[in-house]
């Protein structure tokens, strides 16, 4: 059943913000045809950052926690995880599951592990101005369904493969940091299907298809992939951010990509 829009909740005002508090999905997106300009809020730990990208939060804001069945997580050699789900239940249920390493290991190294029990799937997915997400290069590589209702991101899919995959990020020094480059890579034995995705490099993660296609022409090394990545730079629009000039970034990929081939080859 759906109920009325006049009748949703409202938990009350914060800081001059409408807050709305709904039940269901339904609920929702009755909310979001009434407030067009409202804020869905998961775990929000971008929302939190808004004042420093000197963005402001006016009007409403959607709560979507406690919505029924957002925070449903199903795992098997494919996986379907509800929007709410936080990259901390990811990684605990996505343990040793070959074909979903890459996502599991891009859930337990982002961030922080505190932060990893906030940061939800669906909010990773829906931060698009994000560029060093691990979890969108990983989402990637595992050719991973978005499933959404207007603008409301239900979940995410990802289908069963015979695939084995892995996730690389190079830091400045250990975790606990956004990543200088990230690669996320998938290869299907039986096919040599490759995936490789990348991430912190350009503003949005991307597929790197013609590295994906160029290393299925031939044998898969570390020193071969280095050789193609090189080959293929020229089509990346690196970004530079304060202490990363976009050069280094280019420059340090090929090393990068080298390491997840070894571990896949
Ligand atoms: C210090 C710090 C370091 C971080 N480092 C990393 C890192 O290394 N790697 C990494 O992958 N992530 C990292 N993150 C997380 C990343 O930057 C985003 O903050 C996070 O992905 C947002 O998820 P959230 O659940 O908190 O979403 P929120 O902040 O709640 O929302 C983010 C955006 O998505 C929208 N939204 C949320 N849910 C939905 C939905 N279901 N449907 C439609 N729209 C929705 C919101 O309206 C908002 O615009 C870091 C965060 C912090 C604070």
């Amino acid at each position: 059943m759906v109920v009325p829009a006049v009748m949703l909740p409202v938990v009350g005002s914060l800081h001059g913000l409408r807050v709305h508090r709904p039940a269901s999905v339904a609920e929702v997106l009755d909310l979001m045809e009434q407030y067009p300009e409202a804020q869905l809020v998961a775990g929000a730990t971008w929302i939190m950052r808004a004042p420093m990208r000197a963005e402001s939060l006016d009007g409403s804001v959607i709560l979507l926690a406690g919505v029924a069945g957002l925070d449903e997580c199903a795992v098997g050699d494919g996986a379907e995880f509800g929007a709410m789900v936080t990259l901390k239940r990811i990684a605990v249920a996505t343990a040793g599951i070959s074909s979903l390493q890459a996502l599991h290991e891009a859930v337990s190294r982002a961030a922080t592990p505190g932060l990893r029990r906030m940061i939800t799937i669906g909010g990773s997915i829906a931060a698009t101005e994000f560029h060093a997400s691990d979890v969108l290069p990983a989402l990637l590589c595992l050719d991973a369904e978005i499933l959404r209702d207007r603008g409301l991101i239900l979940g995410v899919r990802i289908p069963a493969a015979d695939r084995v995959s892995c996730h690389e990020r190079l830091t400045w020094r250990s975790g606990n940091e956004y990543s200088v480059a990230t690669v996320s890579m998938s290869l299907l034995p039986t096919s040599g299907e490759i995936r490789v995705a990348l991430g912190s490099v350009e503003q949005t993660p991307r597929r790197w298809t013609e590295v994906e296609q160029e290393l299925t022409q031939g044998p898969l090394t570390p020193q071969r992939a280095e050789e193609v990545a090189k080959a293929h730079l020229n089509v990346l629009r690196p970004i530079a951010a304060p202490g990363i000039p976009a050069d280094y970034r280019l420059s340090v990929i090929p090393t990068v990509l080298a390491r997840a081939v070894g571990r896949l080859a």
